[in-house]
């Protein structure tokens, strides 16, 4: 399939969704990250492993993505460097990095943080829901980093890899953003005050994320959003909320999409509410998740609403582009 963008405009803003999922299996086929290119997206962040996936899974995953994305190279971009996203955008393919939701494919060993950037991770979360031994999850009894947490910020910070805050309890992600020394993302959330549930997040964390020039991705969960439907309309109230309060520089797209939605991605043995609390999640069949291809629907909404051209590349990318520029490796010169 040979899909061509629907603009063809030189240097356009970069387009960036900020965290996906596929299937975390062996062999994985990715071609339903057509569904970006088809949205006009540059650039996608795709999980290859979170706090349950056994490591041997995740370092089979990294190679089974890693190879499927250089055999369909006139389509895609492994994506290391800011500059290859670039020559993504400039060639009309779609960039692909990698995203670790947790720590424990760390093996807690420090030394396995350069190893991950090595492979392509470029943004990374400590904890998946669940306490661990970095630090709390938003699902756990509320505690914040650990001494090896600590040091596991320091060598992403280190390692050019983008430190994310998504899924973490309240007080790890205040901590983390206090010591981090790169600006903090939350990947992939929603707004607290518009639908309360432990995966949101509230104007200190939002103010926080702010002061320290990060970005808040917004997914387009029903189950976050509050709204069951996942309209656009529910979208651009979390836009408006945050725009009100920190500006349109804080803001950028973690939908989240599901791109297998029946797919489980749990070893055997474990169960769907150890992850996912059936208090928290128990309504979770039947909502509706906020496709890529809404995207153009949202910015008319944003237009309509007197958002500038400025701040719909904002939103739309360009937040998470100066982060990564802030700390991605830099290409090696020649
Ligand atoms: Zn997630």
């Amino acid at each position: 399939m040979n899909l061509k963008p629907p603009q063809d405009k030189i240097c356009e803003p970069i387009l960036w969704e900020a965290h996906a999922c596929l299937p975390l299996l062996p062999g994985q086929d990715m071609s339903a990250l057509s569904l970006y290119r088809m949205a006009g997206f540059h650039h996608v962040s795709v999980n290859v492993g979170m706090d349950m996936t056994p490591f041997a899974d995740v370092i089979r995953v990294l190679a089974g993505f890693r190879r499927w994305l250089l055999q369909n190279e006139s389509e895609y971009v492994l994506a290391g460097t800011v500059v290859d996203i670039q020559r993504a955008r400039d060639q009309h393919k779609l960039a692909v990095s990698f995203d670790l939701e947790g720590a424990n494919m760390l093996c807690q060993d420090v030394a396995m943080v350069e190893l991950f950037a090595k492979l392509g991770v470029r943004q990374m979360l400590l904890a998946y829901n669940r306490d661990n031994s970095c630090a709390g999850g938003c699902h756990g009894a509320g505690g914040g980093l650990t001494p090896l947490g600590r040091e596991v910020v320091s060598e992403i910070n280190r390692s050019g890899i983008v430190m994310d805050c998504s899924h973490a309890s309240k007080r790890s992600s205040l901590e983390i953003m206090e010591l981090s020394r790169r600006p903090v993302i939350f990947s992939h959330t929603n707004v607290k005050a518009i639908h309360d549930h432990p995966r949101t997040i509230d104007d200190e964390q939002i103010l926080a994320c702010a002061a320290q020039d990060g970005v808040i991705g917004l997914t387009g969960l029903g189950i976050f959003l509050g709204d069951p439907e996942a309209s656009v309309a529910a979208f651009i109230r979390q836009i408006d909320y945050l725009a009100e309060r920190v500006g349109t520089r804080h803001i950028g797209l973690g939908l989240d999409t599901e791109l297998a939605p029946d797919h489980r991605d749990l070893p055997e043995g474990v169960e769907e509410s150890d992850w996912w609390p059936e208090q928290h999640y128990g309504n979770v069949n039947g909502q509706r998740q906020l496709q890529p291809t809404a995207l153009q629907e949202v910015g008319r909404a944003l237009k309509r609403l007197g958002y500038s051209e400025v701040d719909l590349h904002n939103i739309f990318g360009e937040n998470f582009l100066r982060v990564a520029k802030s700390t991605w490796p830099t290409p090696e010169p020649g």
